[in-house]
């Protein structure tokens, strides 16, 4: 149930149905927007009726939520979740946030010159995998904590902000000190604790759509993150498993649309692992972003070839430059930019003046 006060609606009205929600032993979500406030009640709702707030001052009206990712539906708060990255990046707004990096940081030089170069190429954030979810535990598991220390490294020299996974939840708080944005894992998406233990952080996160995953399970693992306190989580479609075996994944370009009309929260798409073959990472990220994407990540590596992970996904860097020309124009078709970091933004700035 959510009750919607009025525009103007003073602090100690919000207060009071505060107060009274949890008289009646329900937890409250205030959740405050542009033009109005709305406070969610979570918790057994069977009893309670919507007069019971109604009659408050500067109360609007009482509306039953039905979906049951209340906190996550676009019914709760109509207007778009906007995620602060470290002011410096903000997903979920006008521009489109392209992030970029290799799989897997495979050591210091490596993430230092592909952070470097992506910057030159106009991404806005870097990608890099220290602790990795491996189909078989013979293949590299990632540089664990080194890698982590390598990514901040590039995150000093370059000022880009770092997102990176975590796979355990006795793991987040260590991650968590890294990075500027926490990844789940597709394999990772219903591990509840996990879930709990990041919405229990302030840090943004991105969740990726299981492999199996429907859309409303993915909505119902954010909404785990979000009832936990953390509302700075991205919804990521990175392809689901289908009988086709063309592609590594089946990319699914309708859970961009849906997720957007169905969540207030910014959806990020991950061709790299939605495809599986660097051949079709420009084409579906031109996509993505006609289809209403707020991000795009991206994995990079100056020689795929010799990639310790998912080397056939991963473009060149001049292939990645063809990208970041194509989606600039896509973008600007569907009226918005590729977000720029501040610094570059002052330069434009003065180049324009
Ligand atoms: C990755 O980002 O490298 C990764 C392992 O992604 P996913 O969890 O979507 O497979
Ligand atoms: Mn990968």
């Amino acid at each position: 149930m959510i009750v919607i006060m009025k525009p103007g609606a003073t602090a100690a009205e919000i207060g009071a149905v505060i107060r009274k929600a949890e008289q009646m032993g329900l937890q409250t979500h205030p959740i405050y927007g542009e033009n109005r406030t709305v406070v969610a009640l979570v918790g057994d709702l069977t009893s309670i009726t919507r007069e019971s707030f109604d009659a408050l001052g500067g109360v609007l009206n009482t509306v039953r939520i039905q979906e049951s990712y209340k906190l996550a539906s676009r019914s709760t708060r109509p207007e778009d979740t906007v995620i602060d990255v470290r002011d410096t990046v903000k997903v979920g707004g006008s521009p489109v946030v392209v992030m970029a990096g290799p799989c897997s940081v495979e050591s210091r030089s490596q993430i230092i010159e592909i952070a470097e170069q992506i910057k030159e190429a106009g991404a806005t954030v870097l990608r890099g995998g220290a602790f990795k979810p491996r189909s078989s535990p013979y293949d590299f598991q990632g540089l664990g904590l080194k890698g982590l220390e390598y990514m901040a490294e590039a995150r000093e020299r370059t000022g880009l902000p770092i997102i990176t996974e975590v796979m355990r939840e006795e793991a987040v708080p260590m991650v968590a000190e890294y990075a500027d944005i926490l990844q789940i894992g597709a394999r990772n998406m219903q591990n509840y604790g996990l879930l709990q233990a990041v919405g229990k952080i302030k840090k943004p996160v991105l969740l990726k759509r299981g492999i199996s995953g429907l859309v409303k399970e993915l909505l119902m693992c954010a909404e785990y993150i979000v009832s936990n306190g953390n509302y700075n989580v991205m919804l990521c479609e990175r392809g689901i498993r289908t009988y086709e075996t063309a592609t590594r994944n089946t990319f699914d370009l309708n859970a961009i649309p849906v997720l957007k009309q169905t969540s207030h929260l910014p959806v990020v798409a991950d061709p790299s692992h939605g495809t599986g073959l660097r051949e079709l990472v420009i084409p579906m990220s031109r996509a993505a972003i006609a289809a209403g994407a707020d991000a795009l990540i991206i994995e990079v590596h100056p020689d795929p070839d010799k990639a310790l992970s998912d080397g056939r996904q991963s473009l060149t860097l001049e292939e990645f430059g063809v990208l970041m020309r194509d989606v600039r124009r896509i973008a600007a078709a569907m009226d918005r930019e590729i977000a720029v970091l501040p610094e570059a933004q002052a330069h434009l700035n003065a180049a324009a003046a």
